[in-house]
């Protein structure tokens, strides 16, 4: 009996050392584990994670291959960090402006996502002025609507407001190369859903536009300020043509047999010294308005049917139809100083366009 006690005392010695062992091992083990893991996810976070678990029930080597792993991860990081600073400036602003916009859209999506804009942010926000960021991120618009502060000083626009409230039948000649003749003005088309005429209409939109521009520092000329005038269309592309304009913008709303038909349209002229280069900027202002407005730029034609156009071949000149007035759709936009804001956001961005040629 004494000795089976002996015995049993050794034996339950043993084994409570024993169990002692295991759980020190076992608790010594893992802890040092984690806390391997919780470095390297600092260091780089998303693969990390990934890597971490599926290391985790393995051995010392598979750790210290793992630490290895994410210190190489983390040098490309430090390079991206050298290679946005030796970018450009000008092209740092354009590539952070559009990468942010897209960053706050997905922001809000998912966890890991919000991290790793934080991190970018912070890398980009080294390299250019904190203000244009700031304003991107606040606003769900394009870029275009944050840098509405183009410096225009030294420009000289010319804004013909297109029509006027009493049609003029009286002919003069369509181009000066040319004996074909036709009317001085007319009064344009009307609105079908706001029951507005087209000379209304414009001569609104133009003098927002007059005094947006006037705001960045450019000389405008108006061809008219109110709608009882009476100014045939060669005389307004003299105008424009004696003052030597940098642009000559004629603004109209359009007009279709169906109610169907949307859209920006640009006309340019095709004779003339000009004419090689016309057709391009008339796509620059088409696609500056596309992108402000959101409406669809159906594209720039270039001929010879606007008188407008072919008496002031010697300066860039351009005929805009800012939207249809037979669409119940465009023509309530049209006469919605929200909208009309947007489409002289988008002639501003076109007037910067053609300073900077
Ligand atoms: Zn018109």
């Amino acid at each position: 009996m004494r000795l089976g006690k002996k015995e049993l005392t050794i034996m339950s010695c043993i084994t409570a050392v024993i169990v002692l062992t295991t759980v020190i091992l076992l608790f010594a083990l893992h802890p040092w584990k984690d806390g391997k893991e919780n470095a390297s996810q600092e260091a780089d976070s998303a693969t990390s994670v990934t890597s971490a678990s599926t290391v985790a029930s393995s051995t010392e080597a598979a750790l210290s291959s793992e630490s290895t792993e994410s210190r190489a991860e983390y040098v490309p990081t430090s390079q991206q960090d050298s290679e946005v600073t030796t970018v450009s400036s000008e092209e740092t602003t354009i590539e952070s402006t559009s990468e942010t916009t897209i960053e706050t859209t997905t922001e809000s999506t998912t966890a890991s996502t919000t991290e790793s804009t934080t991190v970018e942010t912070t890398v980009e926000s080294t390299t250019e002025e904190p203000e244009t960021q700031a304003t991107t991120a606040s606003t769900t618009q394009a870029p275009e609507r944050s840098s509405g502060d183009y410096d225009l000083s030294g420009m000289v626009i010319v804004i013909d407001p297109g029509h006027q409230q009493h049609a003029n039948s009286d002919t003069e000649p369509v181009a000066p190369w040319s004996d074909e003749r036709k009317a001085k003005v007319s009064s344009g088309t009307q609105g079908v859903a706001t029951g507005r005429p087209e000379y209304e209409v414009v001569l609104e939109i133009g003098l927002m536009l007059r005094d947006y521009l006037e705001s960045m520092g450019a000389t405008v000329i108006m061809t008219r300020t109110s709608n009882d005038v009476d100014i045939s269309n060669i005389e307004r592309a003299n105008i424009a043509v004696e003052n030597n304009a940098d642009v000559f913008l004629r603004l109209h709303c359009d007009a279709a047999d169906g109610s169907s038909a949307r859209g920006i349209g640009v006309f340019v002229c095709n004779r003339g010294e000009l004419a090689d280069s016309q057709e391009k900027w008339g796509n620059w202002l088409g696609n500056c308005l596309e992108e402000s407005t959101g409406s669809h730029f159906r594209g720039c034609n270039a001929s010879s049917t606007y008188s407008g156009l072919n008496w002031s071949t010697s300066i860039p000149s351009f005929l805009l139809e800012m939207g249809f007035m037979t669409n119940s759709d465009d023509d309530r936009l049209l006469s919605d100083p929200e909208y009309q804001h947007k489409i002289c956001e988008g002639i501003a961005a076109f007037c910067y366009k053609m300073k900077s040629r």
